[in-house]
């Protein structure tokens, strides 16, 4: 039986509380793991350099108001706010807020263009003229999918950057592979979502989008795509 959004982000919330804590804080740090969770490391790291270069490109990053929704430990949050980008990070977990936190606050000019807030994306309020959502949608299903996205659109000023595990028939079957070998479940369901979906959800909410790519290590991918609200 499918579960309703609010059991859903429960669940969500509860794991980025407990194990899910423990398993990504070392996966987003640098100490020692195992050679997955290694590889798993790297194909985040590009997806975050990957943000980084194009913001950067656009030459306007100093002073600009981005929404990181889901910030996790802080990963893109922190080098944001190096550049010069005033952040506001935001994440369902509250341990996961703590620790980017922690990561950041030696910094004074960083920790000055920061902040940090335990808040889920769905009740997010105000405009950013950027706003960001990595890796965060892979935990839910589809049929939330539409009003998650919009929700991040109205946030929105200009533009929209997201990143999600795409539904390809070669990691459908890589999926089906791994759940032959059940073993103790490591993560919460992970749910890849079709590109057409989402490029159709930003459509409707008036956006176009403008720079695209994917970003595949052997057991991290990631489609990332920037959205831009069309002028009329
Ligand atoms: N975006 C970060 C990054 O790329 O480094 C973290 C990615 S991590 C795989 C997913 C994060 O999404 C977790 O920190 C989790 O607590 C957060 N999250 C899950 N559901 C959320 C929601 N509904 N609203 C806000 N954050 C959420």
């Amino acid at each position: 039986k499918p579960m309703s959004v609010a059991d859903e982000k429960t669940v969500v919330r509860d794991y980025f509380n407990s194990t899910g804590f423990d398993r990504w804080r070392r996966i987003y740090g640098d100490g020692q793991v195992n050679k997955v969770q290694l590889d798993i490391r790297q194909g985040h790291q590009q997806t975050v350099d990957q943000v980084l270069e194009w913001l950067k490109a656009d030459g306007n990053l100093p002073g600009l108001s981005i929404c990181d929704a889901g910030c996790g430990v802080g990963s893109l949050s922190i080098p944001l706010a190096e550049a010069g980008a005033i952040v506001y990070g935001s994440d369902i977990s509250e341990k996961m807020v703590a620790e980017a936190y922690y990561r950041a606050k030696d910094r004074l000019n960083v920790i000055q263009k920061l902040s940090f807030t335990a808040q889920d994306l769905e009740t997010l309020q105000g405009r950013y003229h950027t706003v960001i959502c990595l890796d965060v949608l892979i935990h839910y299903p589809q049929d939330q999918i539409p009003e998650m996205i919009s929700h991040l659109c109205a946030l929105a000023e200009s533009r929209v950057i997201l990143s999600f595990a795409p539904k390809t028939l070669a990691l459908t079957i890589l999926k089906k592979v791994g759940e032959l070998f059940p073993g103790p479940s490591k993560t919460t369901r992970a749910y890849q979502h079709k590109e057409a979906n989402i490029v159709k959800i930003f459509s409707d909410n008036g956006f176009s989008i403008q720079r695209q790519t994917m970003i595949g290590t052997s057991f991290y991918y990631s489609r990332l795509i920037e959205a831009i609200r069309n002028t009329d």
